[in-house]
């Protein structure tokens, strides 16, 4: 494959100087930015051309070389992979071409965001915060705000996390001139391969500390503490794990700051027991009162609620309220809660509630309607949700 001449392809003459280069490339670049062209694989293939192009032209020594033996001077041992440049090489190029253009930053010209993740920071990243956090099934039922007391790594705020002692500490790195990247070229068995790679020296910022900040030595960060508002949605369950961006361990030199990450751990409840959306209660039922029948009271996760028994209530009955168990955290739904009734059979009876008790036996109303095997609990729950 034949390429184009550089010059042709930036559409300046041989004679160009530096500044009409680069006044070239900036156009290009612009026209062909895939920002502007999106899904565009011929403009992506100019936009290439021409970082190609423009990365030759305004190195004087690789210029010289083109001139003189033209593509070929750029092969093997040439030091330019020719079109071997990445998407991240070209725009770790728009630095010292958009600065100082007129342009503003190459960020603020197209509305920062996508690229904002390519922006170079001095300092590695905080670690996450990991906590655990105890909640009752009321807790969860209704969703909280917890304040947390956290011990963590606090950004500094002598140097704003900088590290530095003042802005006059703060030099560009002589190692790879505030790149933050330095070009190796490799043998291998295909010749001569160009990488890049992030500069060691500056830790890939460009820039160097040489007087540290006195009060975090240079870290940007103390040992501090922080309390934050945890806001707890309604319906979250045991190992659950929800994030706070940003909230964990603030980052070296100005890095980007942890996540905080809380793990939900369910408090069992004395008396309510939670199977996802639904709660049971086990409610032992007076033996008189489920003969006679009777209203009562039960534990809800909103506090009391009332229900009728009927009379005659046989011990496995099960009763619904309706709503009354866990929100869903995806949909508006309420599951609800299930009251299993067991009725209570006394222990302990006097003599004369014995005797009572003997003449009721014996009555044709107290003997079992059916012999039939009954229904077990689990058959009718599945009844239930079946
Ligand atoms: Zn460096
Ligand atoms: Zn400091």
């Amino acid at each position: 494959m034949s390429k184009q001449d550089y010059y042709e392809v930036l559409g300046v003459s041989k004679g160009a100087t530096a500044t009409e280069i680069k006044k070239a490339y900036r156009k290009l670049a612009l026209k062909y930015h895939p920002d502007r062209n999106p899904d565009n694989k011929e403009a992506e293939e100019k936009f290439k051309e021409a970082a190609e192009a423009y990365e030759v032209l305004s190195d004087a020594q690789k210029k010289a070389r083109y001139d003189q033996f033209g593509h070929a001077g750029m092969g093997a041992g040439g030091g330019f992979h020719g079109g071997g440049m990445s998407m991240d090489d070209i725009f770790s190029q728009f630095g010292d071409i958009f600065e100082g253009s007129g342009f503003g930053g190459f960020d603020s010209f197209f509305g920062g965001g996508q690229r904002q993740s390519r922006r170079r920071s001095m300092g590695r990243p905080g670690a996450n915060v990991r906590i655990k956090l105890k909640m009752t099934l009321e807790e969860i039922h209704q969703g909280i705000e917890k304040k947390v007391k956290l011990k963590k790594k606090l950004t500094c705020k002598d140097c704003n996390g900088s590290g530095a002692k003042n802005s006059a500490s703060v030099k560009t790195c002589h190692q790879c001139n505030g790149q933050g990247r330095v070009r190796k070229v490799q043998s291998t068995f295909l010749g001569h391969m160009q990488t890049v790679q992030e500069c060691h020296y500056c830790q890939g910022s460009g820039k160097l500390i040489v007087d540290n900040c006195s009060t975090c030595g240079g870290s940007g960060r103390v040992d501090g503490e922080e309390t934050i508002s945890i806001q707890i949605p309604p319906g979250v369950s045991e190992g659950m794990q929800l994030s706070m961006t940003s909230k964990g361990h603030a980052g070296e030199k100005g890095g980007p700051a942890g996540d905080l990450l809380i793990a939900i751990e369910e408090i069992e409840h004395d008396y309510i027991e939670r199977d996802g959306l639904n709660v049971f209660y086990e409610l032992n039922l007076n033996f008189a009162d489920a003969v006679l029948g009777t209203s009562i009271e039960v534990p809800t996760l909103t506090g009391k609620a009332k229900i009728n028994i009927p009379k005659g209530t046989q011990s496995g009955k099960i009763f619904r309220l309706k709503g009354k168990g866990m929100p869903s955290l995806e949909s508006t739904y309420q599951g609800d809660q299930l009251i299993h009734v067991k009725v209570w059979t006394p222990q302990d009876l006097t003599k004369e509630e014995k005797k009572w008790l003997e003449k009721l036996k014996s009555s044709d109303n107290f003997k079992p309607k059916s012999e039939k095997k009954g229904k077990s609990f689990f058959q009718k729950m599945n009844e239930y949700f079946g």
